[in-house]
């Protein structure tokens, strides 16, 4: 994509009414704009790296098994009221009513309405064990929407929703999601830490909450020093006591929220427990026949009596993951995006662009990258060479190409890592197999 042509609304100034790094630096580089309290737009930057994030759960979801439908955002408070969660839900929850006078609302979560989509088809214990799962908006009228996308009223929800005939397969499906969630974060540069919660509102007795640790999350966690983030995740999905081990590993005690301080507490970690704030990234929970038994969902077992499915539901907060990637992943220049949730790969610079020897050059590189299929944008712009630097750095690609007189003169262009700031002249093939490898 050429800069001349694209819509990237960067600002030089930090904007005043962000108070964390993350909601600053997606102002500044043009990847949102507010348009309402805790409501957002997604510039095109923002929204290239949101689809990117999306994709990545919907793959380690597909790969867990579980299958994609598409809910909508408007639900009737009637479905509500069949849970008895439309009294009990305060005032988080967007009441709307329609021209007849009916009483909608915008969803702050699917338990609802998958419970009673699925119980009006799955007919045998040959329906189940199932998982489904959408991403979509959620509506939530927070009290104090703040922090740009990590807490607006406004955001991207994957939510999925576990059905089995008993609470072993309930639980073997709890473990694949876990596993799953370790995937998906790490797949995206992110260290999420498993830690044990409080079940809240959905309710039931078995809950995590994955937590980045990051100065400035909302969460107080304590988690053990030992806590493994480089653990190898090849553990047969299918093998449930494999899993459950592996699962059982991982969750014995070492970490909590703070209402569940007292587990690591008691599990004697000494000095090795740890203080942090974390950002919650995704909670999974194991509720039992909560949703099922007050909506009426039973399915005829193998042995022709009627069974009440175990539920589960997991989410992630995907609009939530920007903030957090770049709390995890920034510098004084900018953003450092991961390579997997780059917008592009590749930033190529024009150093300059009233050359005609250069913007030959670059225009060649140019569809040589699009050739090899590297996303790359490019800035053709006729603008300072430094402004240019700066702008780059801001919007954090993974690679950074400059094509300048003297570099040509010489038969080279420079490559530039950003995680790392190293600058390495190479001739235009090594350059091209460099950022494509
Ligand atoms: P929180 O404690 O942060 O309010 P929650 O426990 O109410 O979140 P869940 O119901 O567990 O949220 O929702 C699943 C995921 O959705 C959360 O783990 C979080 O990543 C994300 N999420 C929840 N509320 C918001 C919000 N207001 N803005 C952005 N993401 C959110
Ligand atoms: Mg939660």
């Amino acid at each position: 994509m050429r800069m001349s042509r694209h819509f990237l609304p960067v600002m030089k100034e930090s904007p005043a009414d962000a108070q964390i790094v993350s909601h600053k630096l997606m102002l500044r580089a043009g990847l949102i704009r507010q348009t309402a309290a805790g409501i957002y737009a997604w510039l095109p930057l923002g929204h290239r790296v949101l689809r990117k994030i999306e994709q990545i759960v919907r793959e380690e979801q597909d790969r867990a098994g579980a299958i994609e439908l598409l809910m909508p955002t408007m639900q009737s408070a009637d479905l509500w009221r069949e849970s008895g969660r439309y009294d009990a839900y305060g005032p988080e929850m967007l009441r709307i009513k329609d021209r007849h006078d009916r009483e909608m609302l915008f969803g702050p979560t699917n338990e609802e309405m998958i419970t009673a989509i699925f119980r009006d088809s799955a007919r045998s214990y040959r329906d189940l064990p199932r998982t489904l799962y959408h991403i979509q908006w959620k509506f939530r009228d927070e009290v104090r929407p703040r922090f740009g996308v990590m807490r607006g009223r406004e955001f991207l929800m994957k939510d999925a929703y576990s059905f089995d005939l008993d609470a072993e397969g309930a639980r073997q499906s709890y473990n694949q999601m876990f596993v799953a969630y370790l995937r998906t974060f790490r797949r995206m540069g992110l260290s999420a830490i498993p830690m044990q919660a409080d079940t809240g509102p959905i309710g039931g007795d078995l809950s995590h909450e994955f937590i980045v640790l990051a100065p400035t999350g909302e969460s107080e966690v304590f988690y053990h020093e030992n806590w493994e983030k480089d653990r190898s995740l090849a553990v047969d999905a299918d093998d449930r006591a494999a899993l459950q081990a592996f699962v059982g590993a991982l969750t014995a005690d070492y970490a909590a929220t703070d209402e569940k301080r007292d587990l690591p507490r008691e599990a004697d970690a000494g000095d090795k427990l740890k203080q942090s704030r974390g950002i919650e990234v995704g909670h999974i929970f194991y509720f039992g026949t909560k949703y099922s038994k007050a909506m009426g969902m039973s399915v005829q077992g193998p042995d022709g009596q009627p069974v009440i499915p175990e539920m589960g539901s997991y989410g992630i907060g995907v609009s939530r993951l920007l903030g957090a990637i770049i709390e995890a992943s920034h510098d004084d220049g900018g953003i450092i995006w991961p390579d997997a949730v780059a917008p592009y790969a590749v930033g190529l610079i024009n150093m300059r662009a009233d050359d005609a020897r250069c913007a030959a050059a670059a225009d060649d590189l140019y569809a040589k990258l699009q050739a090899a299929g590297v996303e790359t944008l490019y800035d053709d712009r006729d603008e300072r060479g430094g402004a240019k630097f700066a702008t780059m750095d801001l919007i954090g690609l993974p690679w950074q190409i400059v094509i300048g007189p003297k570099g040509l003169d010489k038969g080279v262009v420079e490559v530039k890592r950003r995680a790392t700031g190293e600058k390495v002249e190479l001739s235009v093939e090594d350059a091209l197999a460099r950022v494509s490898g």
